[in-house]
Parts: structure tokens; C-alpha cells; sequence
């Protein structure tokens, strides 16, 4: 049987793209999945979806900006399922421009989502993660975390820190608390539609005519948490095959 089945999963930004593949795919290996974002109605089209088919999902309406509201889906999912395996750190937005735009307001909230994010989750988990001496927290990060393009510096600087914050989970984990950091190429979603720079979003739209399936990060992840508890997948880089 998967490592997988009976695993508690709480997948952040699960309303679409990436998170709504993911939760699909862990839950129909038996994972019961918190599902957790801003938009209720999609939660709820997503829970019902994964119900349907023979799975375990709850949700919780959750902005990841606010540290109280990720101790709330914390709780709310040890309520539930009596504990918490892993963390998907998944919600994230990426309005790229180049710096001479001055595009202030969307680098603070790259820097509120992309970051801050992610260390309220990781605050959220990790105490409950030590008190069951395991844990597993995946990062999402992109080849933008690894690779800077034009228009890409801020958001290109958030997904470097995801890596940074990935690789000092694991120096950290101490044997008990495994880190994945994932980085994904081009994948259709709705991550381009926050681009409001119009020459920006044409050559992002050139780039993504290759863009694959949220489905083929959502098996990586899979992949990762499917290891037994003495492997810890660190890294993994998906990209389109003609991606350059
Ligand atoms: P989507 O735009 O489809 O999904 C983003 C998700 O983040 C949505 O569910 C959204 O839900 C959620 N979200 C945004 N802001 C908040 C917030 N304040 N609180 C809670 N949830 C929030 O994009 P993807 O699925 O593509 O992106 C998922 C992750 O993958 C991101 O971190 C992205 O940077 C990364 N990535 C994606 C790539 C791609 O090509 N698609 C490439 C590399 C990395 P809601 O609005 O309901 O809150």
C-alpha cells in the first residue's frame, strides 16, 4: 500500500492550478486532504469533487497572509484528523513587471504570499510536527528560484528564499522533519493571470504555449511523499520538455 494512504495533508492555495491537482491526486491514493485558500465556492466545488469520488477532503477558507488564520487550519485539521504529516506550501502569486515599473503594491504582496506565507505555515505546523517526532513540509518554489529573467527579479527573489527556507527545514529537521522543495517550469493555471504589465504578460503568454499539465507537478509531489520515512526527496525541478 502508498505511504500515501492515511496520510493528513494540508495543501495551501488548493482553489485551482497546482493545489486543486495535488489534492485530487493525494486523495485518490488515500491521503485526507485540508483544503485551504481564499475562495469558499471553489473549496467547496473541490471537497465535493474528491467526496464524490470515494476520498477524504475537508476545507478551511484560509488567506495565508494572516499568521492567526494558519494557526486556525492548523488546529482545524488536528481536530479533525488528530494530526498533521504534511504541509504543501502552495499558495503563491507571481505578477511579473520589470523593476522600472515600480510596481510597489505587487512586490509587497509577492513578498506577503510568496514568503511570509510560507513561514506562517511552517510557524503553524512545525511544533505539532516535533510533538509527533515527523513531519514533511514541501515548499514550492519554480525554476524562477533558481534562474532570474527579465521582469522576474522580485518574484524571482521570493522563490530563491522558498529554496533557502527549504534547505534550512531540512539542515534542521533533525532526522524527524523532511523538506521538499519543488520547482516547476511552465504549468497551466491561472498563475499568469496576475501579470498586470501587458508587454510582461505577452511574452509570458509565448513562454506558457508550451506549458504542461498541473497534473505532472502534482505526481512530484506525490512522488516526494510517497518516500519512506527514511528517504527524504529534497529538490525536484519539472519542466516542459521544450522549455528552454
Ligand atoms: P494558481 O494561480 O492557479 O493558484 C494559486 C493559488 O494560491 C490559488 O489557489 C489561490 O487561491 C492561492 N492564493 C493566492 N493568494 C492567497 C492567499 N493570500 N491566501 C491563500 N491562498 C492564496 O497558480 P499555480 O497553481 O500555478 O501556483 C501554485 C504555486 O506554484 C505558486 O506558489 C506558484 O508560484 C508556483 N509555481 C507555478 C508555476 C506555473 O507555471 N504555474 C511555475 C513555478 C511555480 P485563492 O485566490 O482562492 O486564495
Amino acid at each position: 500500500m502508498s505511504e500515501i494512504n492515511g496520510k493528513v495533508v494540508i495543501i495551501t492555495g488548493a482553489s485551482s492550478g497546482l493545489g486543486e491537482a495535488t489534492a485530487h491526486r493525494l486523495a485518490k491514493s488515500g491521503a485526507k486532504v485540508m483544503l485551504a485558500a481564499r475562495r469558499e465556492d471553489r473549496l467547496v466545488a473541490l471537497r465535493d469533487a474528491i467526496v464524490e469520488q470515494g476520498g477524504d477532503a475537508i476545507y478551511k477558507v484560509t488567506d495565508v497572509t494572516e499568521r492567526e488564520q494558519m494557526e486556525s487550519l492548523a488546529q482545524a485539521t488536528k481536530d479533525a484528523y488528530g494530526r498533521i504529516d504534511v504541509l504543501i506550501n502552495n499558495a503563491g502569486l507571481m505578477p511579473l513587471s520589470p523593476l522600472d515599473k515600480l510596481k510597489v503594491d505587487e512586490w509587497d504582496k509577492m513578498i506577503d504570499v510568496n514568503i511570509r506565507g510560507v513561514l506562517y505555515g511552517i510557524a503553524a505546523v512545525l511544533p505539532t510536527m516535533r510533538e509527533q517526532h515527523a513531519g514533511h513540509i514541501i515548499n514550492l518554489s519554480s525554476v524562477a528560484g533558481h534562474k532570474v529573467f527579465p521582469s522576474s527579479a522580485v518574484y524571482s527573489a521570493t522563490k530563491y528564499a522558498v529554496k533557502a527556507i527549504s534547505e534550512g527545514i531540512r539542515q534542521e529537521g533533525e532526522g524527524e522533519i523532511r523538506s521538499t522543495n519543488i520547482s516547476p517550469g511552465a504549468v497551466a493555471t491561472e498563475l499568469t493571470s496576475t501579470i498586470s504589465d501587458s508587454e510582461t504578460a505577452k511574452n509570458v503568454d509565448e513562454l506558457y504555449d508550451m506549458a504542461i499539465d498541473a497534473d505532472a507537478i502534482a505526481r512530484a509531489i506525490a512522488f516526494a511523499i510517497e518516500q519512506p520515512a527514511d528517504v527524504d526527496i529534497n529538490e525536484l525541478i519539472i519542466r516542459p520538455s521544450k522549455q528552454p
